[in-house]
């Protein structure tokens, strides 16, 4: 049987020209089955009519009224005429109002019936509608269903978007292959996916939405766990790993260090240690909040692979973090003889050469780097240790390009993301799993307000207060992309109005992704010499920047950030022996804002947050799981869809026990879904 090709391109979609495919395109819309598998955010019923006597103020209503007036059209100034049209039903009367519409006029005919979709506002004792659609008796175009809204981009119009996909949705139908295997639709009760596709766009009723959600989570979750299942066994080998001397004791820089470890540092140390001197490969994850102390874990393992006759390779997701963590590795392990480098974009094709040549005699212990590092002429002598500081920045096959130049070495992985635990055995199956979840003693307490505008000069008047002291304060703004619907402050504009009109006799300087690696970390190392006092910049400071002196954060427009990245920018702060504090500006009154921002100013736990986090996120915050470091799913919400989770493990467990590596013949789908997550652009 042909089926049709999902991977054709989305210009051959009808509607869809050479400036939609653009528009498309920065949806992360490129092939036809990208198009079907856009799914809606959220949906209007537009399918129950109510009477116009029931209507209630503000609401988004259908009605059905027949037109009691001819359409007025009213010039109300230069480009721009008014149309009004009044209609009743049997309970009541409304004003119908739109703007710039002319081919109205051959529409709409005093008598005819028709149905409306639209806000309705009641003014005095008479309701009115702005600008619905609507349809004839004998049309459902726009109403007398269910309609999906999707996440748009601006310029490209809900309705427009709305029929493209309509259109690619008729194209498929019927015609998309089945993938998921037989028994398993049925001992699972999921729907077919011809028929999944089509609710999840157009459902009748919503009952059919989610018999098709279901399937469609299903899906993604079972793809996801069978593809971390096959990470797990390919990682697994029967091959041995490197088994360190005991002799080699890593209580020897312990000792040695200028502070005392914490109780978790040392468990998470002792576990490590013994991964390392047990024959098989170290996989471990690490996760700890930030300032928890992570890095001096890395180092003390790191001493013990390069003791044992061994290289390791540290990468960092910035050149600014890779830079500062060569000087932690320096300073740590310099006395032991212990040689460091870095390999850094910016690094001169000289030194590199020079570099890559002592990489491979041995002469470099310690390689610390960022993606560089990954490249094919970057060869080892004998590495022994990887550790990522992946702050989820890295993907699986990034890691695993990393590993492939040893033979297997062990592996630590270390993030700052906290996942809640039951969440992370799931999503880390194939690692085992280490937690520091203690602060360092002494720390004091970040205190945390969330204010809006009108709080603007007082917090300007403290920050002031603060850098006379001798502090200094970070500044992060969202980051801006050209097309962006919501107007938010960028670092340009905030560092402008800084320096020129609040903080004129103060230096204040900015930094953001765009700026040359070495601009950046040359205003990264002023801010650490304590040359300025206010650093202005996107998120990218948000990984694992040390600067004990300073102790503001403040955060504009903090309602675009997710709880998780919130989280992580106040960690920036906090890292010294002062009081430190975080800001979070918002400007916004929807709930979720609102409740964020509680939540944020109520408690410095990474992992309470994490939680919050996840059961705050609905279904339609597509983007949202980026932040989070978890892998990124169109459909699935790792809060909502626990249940579903759950069966999907149980399914998955029993592939595991008899067909792990999906050779028989009636998982073939699946094999090719779990290939496709693999090779595709989704990374994991
Ligand atoms: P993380 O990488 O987990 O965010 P770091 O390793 O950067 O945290 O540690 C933050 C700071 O705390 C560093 O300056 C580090 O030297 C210091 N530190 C780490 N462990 C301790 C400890 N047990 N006691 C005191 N300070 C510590
Ligand atoms: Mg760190």
């Amino acid at each position: 049987m042909l089926m049709i090709d999902l991977n054709n391109d989305v210009k051959f979609v009808k509607g869809v020209g050479p400036s939609r495919v653009e528009l498309l395109n920065k949806l992360g819309i490129f092939t036809l089955k990208d198009l079907v598998t856009y799914y809606p955010r959220d949906y209007e019923d537009r399918s129950k009519p109510k009477k116009i006597a029931e209507c209630v103020d503000g609401e988004d209503v259908l009605i059905e009224a027949m037109a009691v007036s001819r359409l007025a059209e009213i010039r109300v100034r230069k480009n721009m005429v008014m149309y009004k049209l009044s209609v009743s039903d049997d309970t009541g009367s409304c004003t119908i109002t739109w703007f710039n519409q002319p081919y109205l006029k051959t529409k709409v005919k005093y008598g005819e019936t028709y149905s409306f979709y639209g806000r309705v506002h009641i003014k005095g004792s008479k309701l009115e509608m702005n600008s619905p659609v609507f349809d004839s008796k004998d049309s459902n175009k726009h109403t007398g269903k269910i309609v999906p809204i999707y996440p748009t981009t601006y310029n490209l119009p809900q309705t427009t978007l709305r029929t493209i996909i309509e259109n690619a949705v008729e194209q498929v139908s019927g015609e998309m292959e089945e993938r998921m295997p037989a028994y398993i639709l049925n001992d699972y009760k999921l729907c077919e996916i011809n028929e999944a596709i089509k609710s999840i766009h157009e459902p009748e009723e919503f009952k059919d939405f989610s018999y098709a959600r279901r399937r469609l989570v299903f899906e993604e979750l079972l793809v996801m766990q069978l593809a971390l299942l096959n990470l797990k066994s390919s990682w697994k080998k029967e091959q041995k790993g490197i088994q360190y001397s005991s002799k080699v004791k890593m209580s020897d820089v312990i000792n040695e260090l200028p502070f005392k470890l914490t109780k978790a540092q040392l468990r998470v140390l002792e576990e490590i240690d013994n991964d390392m001197e047990s024959e098989k490969a170290m996989n471990r994850l690490l996760q700890g909040d930030v300032g928890s102390g992570k890095t001096v874990v890395s180092i003390i393992a790191a001493y013990k692979a390069v003791k044992s006759g061994y290289q390791a390779a540290i990468m960092a997701p910035t050149s600014i973090l890779a830079t500062q963590h060569l000087e932690s590795f320096s300073n740590m392990l310099g006395k032991y003889g212990i040689r460091c480098e870095l390999l850094i974009s910016s690094v001169t094709k000289k030194k590199k050469e020079e570099i890559l040549e002592k990489l491979q005699s041995g002469e470099i212990d310690i390689l610390i780097g960022t993606h560089a590092i990954l490249e094919e002429n970057v060869v080892f002598n004998k590495l022994g240790l990887v550790v990522t500081d992946e702050q989820h920045r890295f993907g699986v096959r990034q890691r695993s390009t990393i590993v492939s130049k040893g033979t297997n070495p062990d592996v630590l992985v270390m993030t700052a993301t906290p996942i809640p635990r039951t969440l992370a055995l799931i999503l880390y199956g194939d690692l085992d799993i280490s937690i520091i979840d203690e602060l360092p003693p002494n720390r004091k307490e970040i205190e945390t307000y969330a204010v809006t505008k009108g709080l603007e000069n007082r917090v300007n008047d403290f920050v002031r207060k603060q850098i006379k002291e001798g502090r200094q304060a970070y500044v992060v703004c969202p980051l801006v992309e050209e097309n962006e619907e919501i107007k938010a402050k960028s670092v340009e504009e905030i560092y402008e109005k800084y320096k020129t009109e609040v903080f004129t006799d103060l230096v204040v300087e900015y930094m953001h992704g765009k700026m040359r690696p070495k601009e950046k970390d040359e205003i990264m190392e002023r801010f650490k010499n304590g040359e300025i006092d206010i650093l202005i910049s996107t998120t990218v400071i948000e990984v694992g920047v040390n600067v004990p002196n300073s102790s503001i954060m403040i955060v504009e427009n903090a309602e675009r950030f997710g709880l998780a990245q919130l989280h992580q920018l106040r960690g920036r702060v906090g890292r010294g022996e002062y009081q430190s504090y975080c800001i979070l500006k918002y400007n916004s009154n929807s709930e979720v804002a609102q409740k964020r921002m509680k939540i944020m100013t109520s408690t410095t736990d990474g992992f309470v947050i994490a939680e919050k986090d996840l059961e705050l996120r609905g279904s339609g915050e597509f983007f949202g799981t980026r932040q989070h470091g978890l892998p990124e799913f169109k459909i699935a919400n790792l809060f909502e869809d626990m249940d579903i989770l759950k069966e999907v493990q149980g399914l998955t467990s029993k592939i595991e026990k008899t067909d792990p590596k999906l050779e028989l013949d009636k998982h073939l789908g699946l094999k090719k879904m779990v290939d496709e997550k693999f090779d595709g652009r989704v990374e994991m």
